[in-house]
């Protein structure tokens, strides 16, 4: 037998939300614009809803999720829902949406909540703050209204909720919490909660609730693992409550595996992707009494399933559980909606690829492959087209306070030197430019002299402005990753592959299937055009090998280590033809460095060790003349510190500003041995710091770093705020500097 809808027996966990042509995207913004109003929004969020569903159902989908759509965020969706808003944003409106995107986007006086990475993804959550005081309750009936919503269209539906562990382990204290205070000290009051609206979906006639628990397959300590225990014995024992399926993804289950089994929830879900190893193990037997939700179709990637691999997986699994469900490994959130629409793809590439409609067909045939054996098709050839390069040479450049005084004799910079991250306010007439260069209505030549007149204003504008060490403002570059992923062989991009980043932004990963070279240089023309307008350095502006694979779809067949390796190889081309050409500061940015960490800390070590072998073998080709900078925009670097020490950079320069310069209390920052710009400007804010202002966050550094190795610079690049707000912060930053250089060296240093 098998598990009949809305759980079985094919299901995907969740889906993407932004709307196939990015509908969300642009309702949301009309309507912050006040373009459009509440009901033209809700419609559209019910529109979107409504035909998720019918083209899941379409695609022969026999189990649907509902309560996968949001109009910001699912964490936030969840803190509304419970009623974990804190005061501060109670008054900012009279409706609760107003109130939700307050918390998600700010207003005039408030700052939004933080937000940060969910799991090891490129997809961003908004941070609840749970305190002693927060008031838990029912606040809303969205997850009901939705069952609704699609019994109208003539379906049932799996209510998908945040389950409370993952909610609580993801939130922070509230400010003004007593030390020792955590999120999950709440959980029974919080359990109470998630009991009355499991109760108000069984009334409703809901069979299955999927709860999301992608934080029991990263480490978890003792007490962790018992709240887990306590949760679902708890919601398990009601008297009144659907069928509950746990759903863990994102990497193996380990010691939370034989917790959940000990429960009395009915289905447990598996990423049988990225944890495949479970499947081997003698604890998967402790499911043998509930329904495996089993995770075989990647929701993390854009390849197509090896079909038969993955049978063979569930026919292995079927008789050790008590029934099977196929499903992604993880919410489809995290791929694009469909490459029918790649239609310039390489037929070869093509042929390679699955986005989510293509994973939910998969799913599909899967469970009636699994149901009624049949001949297997011909398999897919999943190998990559072309070997893989040697490894480079190694490091090659004098320890740091040889290349220290061969920068300074050549450079002749000022102590404590202003600089910028690289980029520089993206203009509508830039995007207009590249616009219209896509199109064909303006020529390579046209668009080339306009990228050069921006180019040329950038320079002026930081020379009339006084900074030291200046940047070109990377307008040929629509991303950052996207602009190499264009230039280098092995990546293709495409054209409508969006995939939400966070609220209404969206990314298009480029897709790296190939082995991955540099036909020719990249940046080199435009640095050296910036470098000829002035006598000042111009920083040669470069991604990382770890950030470009971090914002890619990566090849299924090589480690990442070898991927990253080959990346690595074509930077270090670029960084020896910037210094042939003359630039003496070259900045190598390696933003997504933390995200690549394995959410298990036994194996970080390692990728520690990889990551920063990969960054070295990118830049130690450069002389000891030419100083190397990296950047790094997150302030909680201290898991990290020693990889960033590790990196060897002469100038660090890291966002700092924006989390009130928490990041100058680290002991490892008072010791670090080489150039470091804490940021004291927060570039997220059109606020603009006025000079004393970042005359304190200066003084703050220079009282835990010596004079000499201190870098004056904004958190991040400026690519989203206006010229007027970056020329006046800009200003400031020129005008402490020079306060402090006039100010007497503290005799600490
Ligand atoms: N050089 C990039 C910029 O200034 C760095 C961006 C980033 O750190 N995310 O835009
Ligand atoms: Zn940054």
């Amino acid at each position: 037998m098998t598990v009949p809808p809305p759980l079985g027996p094919s299901t995907v966990l969740g889906y993407p939300r932004i709307g196939p042509r990015r509908e969300l995207k642009r309702a949301l913004e009309a309507y912050w614009d006040g373009r459009s109003t509440r009901p033209d929004l809700l419609a559209t969020g019910q529109a979107l809803r409504a035909a998720s569903w019918q083209r899941l159902a379409a695609l022969g989908l026999p189990a649907l999720p509902s309560g996968t759509f949001s109009f910001y965020d699912h964490v936030l969706d969840t803190a509304q829902l419970v009623g974990a808003v804190p005061d501060r944003y109670r008054a900012a409106g009279a409706d609760p949406l107003d109130t939700y995107f307050a918390m998600a986007r700010g207003t005039d006086r408030l700052a939004p909540l933080r937000m940060t990475k969910w799991f090891d993804t490129n997809y961003h959550y908004l941070v609840p703050e749970i305190g002693e005081s927060t008031q838990f309750r029912l606040a809303g009936d969205q997850p009901v209204a939705e069952v609704r919503e699609a019994r109208a269209l003539g379906l049932a539906t799996r209510p998908v909720l945040l389950g409370p562990v993952t909610f609580l382990l993801l939130a922070q204290p509230a400010p003004g919490s007593p030390s020792g205070f955590t999120p999950l000290d709440r959980l029974p009051d919080l359990l109470a909660v998630y009991g009355q609206l499991l109760a108000a979906l069984a009334a409703e006639g809901v069979d299955w609730v999927q709860l999301d628990e992608p934080a029991l397959v990263a480490d978890r300590t003792g007490p962790e693992l018992a709240a887990v225990r306590t949760a679902y014995r708890e919601l398990g024992e009601l008297p009144q409550r659907p069928r509950l399926c746990v759903a863990t993804y994102f990497g193996e289950l380990g010691p939370a595996l034989p917790v959940l089994a000990g429960t009395p929830v009915e289905a447990v879900g598996l990423d049988l992707v990225r944890g495949r190893a479970a499947a081997s193990r003698p604890e998967l037997d402790r499911l043998r009494d509930k329904v495996l939700v089993a995770g075989v179709v990647s929701g993390r990637d854009v390849w197509r399933t090896d079909l038969d691999g993955a049978l063979a997986l569930l026919r292995e699994l079927r008789p050790r559980v008590r029934e099977l469900v196929v499903a992604g490994s993880c919410p489809l959130l995290h791929v694009p909606y469909d490459l029918a629409r790649e239609t310039e793809l390489d037929p070869a590439l093509r042929s390679r690829l699955a986005f989510a409609e293509q994973k939910v067909a998969e799913l599909v045939t899967l469970a009636d492959r699994l149901a009624h054996p049949a001949p297997a098709p011909a398999p897919v050839d999943m190998s990559a087209p072309t070997p893989v390069h040697p490894p480079a040479a190694g490091n090659g450049r004098s320890p740091y306070p040889v290349r220290a005084a061969a920068q300074a004799a050549r450079l002749r910079l000022p102590p404590l030197p202003v600089t910028t991250i690289g980029s520089f306010p993206q203009t509508g007439e830039l995007r207009a430019a590249r616009a219209a260069l896509q199109a064909g209505q303006l020529d390579q030549a046209g668009y080339e002299a306009r990228v050069e007149s921006e180019i040329e204003l950038v320079v002026r504008l930081q020379e009339r402005l006084g900074l030291d060490v200046l940047v070109h403002g990377e307008p040929e570059r629509n991303d950052m990753v996207q602009y190499f992923a264009e230039h280098l062989a092995g990546f293709a991009t495409t054209r409508h592959g969006w995939v939400q980043s966070y609220g209404s932004r969206c990314t298009r990963p480029p897709i790296l299937h190939g082995d991955v070279h540099r036909p020719a240089p990249i940046t080199v023309r435009w640095s050296r055009y910036a470098q000829s307008l002035t006598r000042k350095p111009v920083k040669g502006m470069l991604t990382g090998p770890v950030t470009i694979v971090a914002w890619s779809f990566v090849r299924p067949d090589l480690p990442l280590r070898e991927v990253v390796g080959q990346v690595a190889e074509a930077v270090r081309e670029e960084v020896a033809d910037l210094e042939a050409a003359g630039i003496s500061v070259i900045q190598v940015d390696e933003p997504a460095l933390r995200e690549l960490l394995p959410l298990r800390g036994d194996q970080q070590p390692a990728y520690l060790a990889w990551a920063v072998d990969a960054y070295r073998r990118a830049t130690s080709g450069a002389s000891d003349r030419t100083q190397i900078h990296t950047h790094l925009c997150y302030s909680d670097a201290d898991q990290i510190v020693a990889a960033i020490d590790g990196l060897d950079a002469d100038v660090t320069t890291v966002e700092s500003a924006r989390s009130g310069a928490r990041l100058l209390a680290e002991p490892a920052v008072a010791g670090f041995p080489r150039g470091l710009g804490p940021g004291v400007y927060d570039i997220h804010s059109p606020r603009v710091p006025d000079a004393a202002e970042v005359g304190e966050l200066l003084a703050a550094a220079l009282r835990v770093l010596p004079r000499d190795r201190v870098w004056v610079n904004p958190d991040c690049g400026l690519k989203t705020r206006s010229y007027a707000q970056v020329e006046a912060a800009l200003g400031n930053l020129v005008t402490a500097a020079r306060h402090a250089r006039a100010q007497p060296a503290s005799p600490a240093h």
